[in-house]
Formats: structure tokens, sequence, C-alpha cells
């Protein structure tokens, strides 16, 4: 960084402070000792996403949380929360300094961030972003987010061979299935 006085190339930081999207340092140059002040930002601009046909993208926050919407749609999840979502997976982004990322690493991040958050509204991320061929890869999906915790609802025929909760659980299922 050159000295805006005698253009001189190095200097010493006299202090150094947090602002609201960067650092602001004082300096002061080591050749003619005048003061002069930089600002540190986190580049927003310049990010690329590459799509699955190769096309460049500039990445778009707006299309990442129209994405995470759509999957938490009907979900009793926060907006906020939502928003959070695609803010925190925007901030991480930028904090790899990348200029360019495949979508499909940035489906991964969302999906890695929403395992806990929703379960139903994960599997739809998924189905999009993985594009699932078949019910089988689906199945491993959602087999493998359960972990053999969450039972699969029985077929409503056997229904009353369950307990009064277990009616109740699976009572609950179906109506998320129905939306
Ligand atoms: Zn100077």
């Amino acid at each position: 960084m050159q000295c805006p006085h005698c253009g001189y190339n190095d200097s010493k930081v006299l202090d150094s402070r947090d602002i609201a999207d960067g650092v602001r340092r004082r300096r002061q140059c080591l050749s003619c000792n005048g003061r002069f002040t930089t600002y540190e930002r986190i580049q927003k601009s310049g990010l690329y996403v590459i799509k699955k046909d190769k096309r460049r993208e500039l990445f778009d926050k707006s299309k990442l949380l129209n994405g995470i919407r759509k999957a938490f749609e009907k979900r009793p999840v926060a907006s906020r929360v939502i928003e959070k979502l695609a803010d925190d997976i925007e901030a991480d982004l930028y904090r790899q300094g990348k200029q360019e990322i495949p979508t499909y690493l940035i489906g991964d991040m969302v999906m890695e961030n929403m395992k806990n958050l929703d379960h139903i509204a994960y599997i739809r991320f998924a189905s999009v972003y993985r594009e699932f061929a078949d019910i089988t890869r689906l199945k491993q999906e959602v087999d493998n987010l359960a972990g053999g915790i969450v039972k699969i609802a029985l077929p409503s025929a056997q229904l009353p061979l369950l307990p009064d909760n277990g009616l109740e659980i699976v009572d609950k299922k179906s109506k998320e299935k129905r939306k």
C-alpha cells in the first residue's frame, strides 16, 4: 500500500478498529511519517457460481434465499431463521475468498445447515439440488437423515396395532405428506 503523501510502499499500523463490515486501520508511513487511514472490507462482488451446465453466473443471494424459502414453505420455521440461514451461507462463501464456486457445493452447504432445522425442508431441498433420479436415492437420504430414529409410518390398515401416541405420530406425518 503506497503512502498518499510520498508514495513509499511500507507503513506501520498505529491503530486497528472493527467497523460494521470490515476493519479500519490508522497507518504511518515508514519513510515520511505521514499518517493515513485504510479500510479493509469484505469483498461483496465478483463471486461467481458455476452451474451444472458450466455456465458462470454472478452469485445472487436473493436466488439462494428463494430456493431455501421454497423448501421451507408451510413449515413451522420463522422467516428470520430462514433469512439467517441464507446470510450465514453468504458470509461463509465470501469468507472462503474464492472467485468461483460450483452450485452443488453451495447446495451441500445449505443442506448441511438445514439438516438440523427441519427434516421435511431438508428433503425438499435435497430433492431439487441432488435431483434424485429415483425413489431409492430419495429413500437413502431419508434413511440417513432419520438415522433409524424416525420410524416409517405404517400403512393405515395397520394403525389399530399402534398405541395411542403412535397414532398421533403417524397422523402428523400423513398430514405433512399431504402438504
Ligand atoms: Zn510517506
